[in-house]
């Protein structure tokens, strides 16, 4: 999963950018409102982070143009203590959700967690396949007898894209756009190799190849 940060707040942008890395997230970070209108407009995120007080651009503008643009994507607006105004307005803007500042970064995380919960309505909470379930908290699988199973981070956050997308056909361009972030040097054929890892620790059919279009996640008993 991919987000999109837009913090003026240098500090504040890198504190929840670190944390909510650790959370398994590509994270771009975004220290203006131009910079974040761009590439909200011209990167595939799952959902962005979007402070409405911004030097350049306001966000209450930037959303009204995503939205007018038809770009649907999830967005939690940042606001002031006090600002149930901006709070009204940023949601009648067509933002999804909204924090209060200051506020703390479980918070935040557990509310974009919901968000891209709710995203993806036809998934369970809990992400299952054959026996294994993802543990998010810990980025690992679990055994039905509770054995655990480590991942990479990029195998993590692989995975999670997969399950929150089950029977869709998945370019290998697409998984890397939402499994890495802008920074990141995206070698699309490294998919084929974390896809091959994948299906080690999952079965052989758990994931099927689109020969040209790229990856199916199917779900099926685990391997051994
Ligand atoms: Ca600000």
């Amino acid at each position: 999963m991919r987000l999109l940060l837009v913090e003026d707040d240098a500090a504040l942008g890198e504190r929840l950018r670190a944390r909510l890395t650790q959370e398994g997230y590509a994270v771009d970070l975004a220290a203006d409102g131009l910079d974040g209108a761009h590439l909200g407009a011209t990167e595939p995120y799952d959902a962005v982070i979007l402070d409405l007080g911004l030097p350049r651009k306001p966000g209450l503008a930037i959303l009204r143009d995503w939205r007018a643009l038809g770009n649907t994507v999830p967005v939690l607006i940042l606001t002031a203590r006090d600002g149930w105004a901006e709070r009204v307005e940023g949601l009648q803007a067509g933002a999804d959700d909204y924090l209060g500042k200051p506020f703390h970064a479980e918070e935040l995380v557990a509310r974009i967690q919901a968000l891209l919960r709710r995203a993806a309505p036809a998934q369970a909470t809990e992400l299952r396949i054959g026996t294994w379930r993802l543990d998010e908290a810990r980025q690992c699988l679990v055994s039905a007898s509770d054995a655990t199973q480590a991942l990479t981070g990029t195998e993590f956050r692989l995975l999670r894209y997969f399950m929150r997308h089950p029977g869709e056909v998945l370019s290998k361009t697409r998984l890397s756009e939402h499994v890495y972030d802008y920074d990141s040097e995206r070698d699309s054929n490294v998919i084929e190799v974390y896809v091959r890892r994948l299906r080690t620790l999952l079965g052989p059919d758990s994931i099927e190849t689109r020969r040209g279009q790229g990856y199916v996640f199917k779900g099926s008993s685990p391997a051994g």
